[in-house]
């Protein structure tokens, strides 16, 4: 049984663990030696946390026979991204300024998945401070995709994805700026949803722009994603920006969306997020899919949203800018590095500097200079000042796009998964792996990438719902409707058939 436990969905696992037929500690254990396995090939941890895993698990365990009421996934393992803080266990933020810091508290969210009583098997590798499409910008080596060991995972949150994908880890959390949960799901044919803004704490996220940041779910499928969003999901007064009213019901929304039936459900095609620049395959499961909803009695309409052309280049202003303001308190003072001066006086602007110039890979240097560059005082109103608007003109075409479709769909990102370096040199390519994620970060809205077949590169290519704020059940409704009809299709989960790629099968050995 012990291999067999990690091809397990966590809802399958949650089933196994209250029916006794397994114990959390076997299904820790066995997730572990999966880990110890194959992550030598991915580097997909920055961190494994063995012995508090195990310590979590024996817990649940015991709770479990005394006939405690647990949580649905007490025992359920889970990996959680490294820009995530953790009470007594490392958090780099895949950055070499953080190297050592072990924080002092936990996230809010990394609280409720102790107080459910899931193992936390370590943290996730990432670009650092989450800059990136590809976890190449990580301080601490690439993670490599498990469908093809040459290519990128996807980024920031790589390490999640090719985690879950790998079968190192049954759920994952991720964060998500501008498509960070959602582009390495589609790159690693997993699910990642980026919950509405406010819906999950952001207290004890290491920020990097606090008005786009969101954490949530990395899983294999749509109903596993809604049982963890769900968990970490919800009110906390230590965010202000937390929203303060009961999350609708997404196990139950994916649940009924399974069922297969979507009559009377307009689906919005978003006609800036496709065509020329997405990868042909891309396109071609895209079409499929729209043929699977509307064969479940979804209407497909057409909508137009202007404004999401200019949303690339409002995103690259206001992120830099909330990042450069954000990353001023990594001053060799506070936390992790300390660099003194090679020579000369030692005082706190020199340390600083010598600190920050040590400590900061280019990405982010390059994302602080931008920032300090557009907040500066002659530039604001030309720089800031107009993404700002054009951020009001993106959330009005959602606005107005949401009064013709209940959803709104498009590919989730332009191409598979590209081979390391290809896009290392030109940051611009890089950036424009985000083109269809971001708008739904500078509106605010929830996003679901639902993997969606394969190109005809052989590797894998995600589905993209939107939906409109605090509506994020009808993603979780449509993602569930179409996993179900495609996997009737495909006779199987997309990620069983990974083991017949090279790749797959020599991790598995
Ligand atoms: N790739 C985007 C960026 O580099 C998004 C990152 C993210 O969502 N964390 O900013």
């Amino acid at each position: 049984m012990t291999s067999d436990i990690t091809r397990l969905s966590a809802a399958e696992l949650a089933a196994a663990l209250a029916d006794g037929s397994v114990t959390s500690v076997e299904a820790t254990q066995a997730h572990l030696d999966r880990i110890a396995a194959v992550d030598g090939d991915l580097n997909s941890f920055l961190h494994v946390s063995d012995a508090d895993a195990l310590a979590t698990a024996a817990e649940v365990d015991a709770r479990r026979a005394a006939g405690e009421d647990l949580h649905v996934l007490a025992g359920v393992p889970i990996a959680v991204k490294d820009v995530v803080v953790t009470k007594g266990m490392p958090t780099t933020a895949g950055s070499k300024i953080l190297e050592g810091w072990i924080p002092p508290y936990d996230a809010t969210l990394v609280e409720r998945l102790k107080a459910a009583g899931l193992p936390i098997l370590g943290k996730t590798n990432m670009d650092e401070f989450a800059m990136g499409s590809s976890t190449e910008h990580s301080a601490y080596g690439n993670t490599r995709n498990p469908w093809d060991l040459e290519r990128i995972p996807g980024g920031s949150g790589g390490g999640s994805a090719a985690a879950v994908a790998a079968f190192e880890a049954p759920l994952a959390i991720g964060t998500d700026t501008g498509g960070s949960i959602r582009q390495p799901g589609a790159v690693t044919g997993t699910v990642g949803v980026k919950p509405t803004y406010g819906g999950v704490s952001r207290y004890g996220l290491i920020a990097m722009a606090s008005s786009l940041d969101q954490a949530g779910p990395v899983t294999r499928t749509v109903a596993d994603a809604a049982l963890l969003h769900e968990l970490i999901g919800g009110h906390d007064p230590r965010d202000s920006t937390s929203i303060d009213e009961p999350m609708p019901g997404l196990v139950e929304a994916a649940r009924q969306g399974a069922a297969g039936d979507l009559s009377g459900l307009r689906v919005g095609v978003v006609k800036e997020l496709s065509g020329e620049g997405y990868q042909a395959g891309v396109s071609a499961r895209f079409e499929e899919s729209l043929e699977q909803l509307r064969s479940l009695g979804a209407e497909i309409v057409e909508v137009s949203c202007p404004h999401f052309t200019y949303a690339l280049d409002a995103y690259y202003l206001i992120m830099p800018s909330e990042a450069s303001s954000n990353l001023a308190k990594f001053d060799g003072m506070r936390f992790g590095l300390r660099v003194e001066p090679a020579d000369g006086p030692v005082t706190a602007e020199r340390v600083m500097a010598a600190t920050r110039g040590a400590g900061f890979g280019d990405e982010v240097k390059r994302r602080i200079i931008l920032g300090t560059y557009a907040l500066s005082a002659g530039y604001y109103d030309a720089y800031y000042g107009s993404a700002q608007k054009i951020r009001t003109l993106i959330q009005r075409d959602f606005d107005a796009a949401f009064t013709r479709a209940d959803v709104l769909v498009s590919p989730t990102a332009p191409t598979t998964a590209f081979k390391f370096g290809e896009k290392l040199d030109d940051p611009l390519a890089m950036y424009l792996n985000d083109v269809a994620t971001i708008p739904a970060n500078l509106a605010g809205v929830p996003g679901m990438s639902v993997p969606n077949g394969l190109s005809d590169d052989g590797l894998p290519v995600g589905f993209q719902i939107l939906a409109p704020a605090k509506a994020d059940d009808r993603m979780y409704r449509v993602g569930a409707a179409l996993e179900a009809a495609l996997e009737k299709t495909w006779g199987a989960p997309l990620l069983t058939r990974a083991p017949e790629l090279k790749t797959m099968t020599e991790l598995s050995r």
